[in-house]
């Protein structure tokens, strides 16, 4: 099944609640998009199982009977099926975050969310779908989808160089009110270094030839470093002003996320030169590294 750039984009929204999910049915048609509604996980699966290529978006509520959001991620996510999923997860929970992106999530919004927040997730969502298919040389599509680079990304592993660490310091900012603002931004926003630019406002990485497409919290996660060039950041600062979550556990997904810049920005990722761990601390992002 290819799909051409211009059909109609198809969103499977997994929500239990019936009036919500007729709310978004609606509101999602009204944007152009082809909605189909599963009232449970298992209903989701099923339908992902039996139209691999048939969403182009998941909107994933975490708080299902059954199955619930985090299984059905897992599940998707182990069967090979990379289809770009927001999760919903509720107000409060930080560690529901930290589980949508430990199991496979590409990005989150907490319930209760503005629609036009919503959109501007799913459009940002479609521009990475996009890209995935344009990187993935042409397959059957169960092959395809095992393919996908962001399923390799996950499980890489980084050898970096150590640099001592230094107290970084903190600069108060709130990442979600900024991210709507940039989402919202006429004006072009964007940051240069050398042959590589970042599109903060289209949530593209553009590296000489190559455009790639950003989900929201890795153009923040990008933001962020960029605005602390040449300083250390630590995982739980990240956390805290990208995330907005104030925990100590987990830091696992900020590496993730550093994996996979890592494997859009720099040209050989296993040897950084632009996003530096930074031992004991974190990460650091150098503009213009020295030549080596
Ligand atoms: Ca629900």
């Amino acid at each position: 099944m290819v799909e051409s750039l211009d059909t109609i984009s198809r969103v499977l929204v997994v929500e239990d609640e019936q009036h919500l999910a007729d709310g978004l049915r609606f509101n999602l048609e009204a944007e152009g998009y082809e909605a189909t509604v599963a009232d449970t996980g298992e209903r989701a699966l099923e339908l992902l199982a039996e139209r691999p290529n048939g969403f182009d978006v998941v909107v994933l509520d975490v708080m299902l009977p059954g199955k619930d959001g985090f299984t059905v991620m897992s599940e998707l996510r182990a069967d090979g099926q990379y289809v770009p999923t927001l999760m919903l997860t509720a107000r409060g929970r930080p560690e529901d975050v930290l589980k949508g992106f430990a199991a496979g999530a590409d990005d989150y919004l907490t319930k209760p969310f503005e629609l036009s927040i919503l959109f501007a997730r799913i459009r940002g969502l479609l521009r990475r779908r996009r890209w995935l298919e344009n990187a993935i040389p042409p397959a059957s599509p169960a092959s395809a989808a095992g393919q996908s680079p962001v399923a390799g990304a996950l499980d890489a592993t980084v050898e970096t160089p150590v640099i001592p660490p230094q107290t970084p310091p903190i600069d108060p900012v709130n990442p979600l009110a900024g991210a709507a603002a940039t989402v919202n931004a006429g004006a072009s926003d964007r940051f240069v270094f050398g042959d590589k630019s970042v599109e903060f406002d289209a949530l593209e990485l553009r590296v000489r030839e190559q455009v790639f497409p950003l989900t929201l919290m890795e153009t923040n996660v990008l933001r962020y470093l960029i605005q602390h060039e040449g300083k250390p950041v630590s995982r739980k600062q990240m956390l805290e002003e990208v995330w907005g979550l104030h925990v100590d556990t987990d830091t696992r997904p900020i590496d993730n996320f550093i994996v996979r810049l890592r494997r859009y920005l720099e040209d050989d990722p296993t040897n950084p030169r632009h996003l530096l761990t930074v031992r004991g601390v974190g990460y650091r992002f150098i503009a213009s590294p020295p030549e080596a």
